[in-house]
């Protein structure tokens, strides 16, 4: 990356370094995930101001220095969302969705699509922070897979293509499977496999409800194909 680079990102992570410094991990339309660090960012009078905050959306100049680190030389601010900060559910949520991007999308391949999901969701949350719920939060997960190519295989049988008695689901097989073929698989019930299918099919907003243990077995669903597919871990988002 020769030169300065300008790039619009926002804020996965924020981690103190040394006496004054942070190292930011950042997530650009065009770059991927980037980390950087921004000198002096922790003194009081430092020109980044708290403009550098994790869940903010940024425009930033972007230095190559000595180290394999960019060096943050610039920021503007794009979005804030304060009223996002001001609970802990939706700093939660907030926390989770960066860290589920920064888990399946950790290269510098640009993916404006992830961008754009991570920008809305943020948005959302602080827009409206009822909406810091387990349904919406495996809604985001949902679309985040399929912005990595891991689509589950919702329609027939993953295994065989029976299109009905589907009864499980197999993050190895890679979507539900049917009662023939369940072996490997968890009992996936009804509400949670239109849980799976509304949350794809509509937008993150209207992520739509469902009861707690059809929630615990979607979310099974949706950590079981990220850790097969992209063999990633997600962080829990309900309890056990
Ligand atoms: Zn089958």
């Amino acid at each position: 990356m020769p030169g300065p680079l300008k790039v619009q990102a926002i804020v996965l992570r924020s981690i103190r370094y040394g006496e004054a410094d942070r190292i930011l991990h950042l997530y650009t339309v065009t770059h991927g995930r980037l980390s950087a660090i921004a000198k002096g960012a922790r003194r009081s009078r430092s020109r980044f101001g708290a403009r550098l905050e994790p869940f903010m959306h940024v425009r930033a100049l972007l230095h190559e220095g000595r180290s394999d680190l960019l060096t943050v030389t610039g920021v503007d601010t794009v979005a804030v969302h304060p009223v996002l900060r001001e609970h802990a559910a939706t700093l939660d949520a907030a926390a989770r969705a960066c860290d589920a991007v920064g888990r399946l999308f950790e290269t510098t391949d640009p993916h404006p699509e992830v961008f754009r999901l991570l920008a809305n969701e943020l948005a959302l949350l602080n827009d409206d922070p009822a909406q810091a719920r387990t349904a919406n939060g495996l809604a985001f997960r949902l679309k985040l897979l399929l912005a990595a190519g891991i689509v589950p295989q919702l329609a027939a049988c993953a295994l065989c293509g029976e299109a009905d008695h589907l009864s499980g689901f197999s993050g190895a097989a890679g979507g539900v499977v049917c009662n023939s073929c369940e072996a490997a698989a968890f009992a996936l019930e009804e509400d949670a496999y239109h849980f799976l299918v509304g949350a794809l099919g509509a937008p993150l907003a209207r992520a739509p409800e469902a009861p707690p243990r059809a929630l615990r077995q979607a979310e099974r669903a949706i950590t079981d194909i990220a850790e097969y597919h992209a063999h990633v871990r997600l962080r829990p988002l309900l309890a056990a």
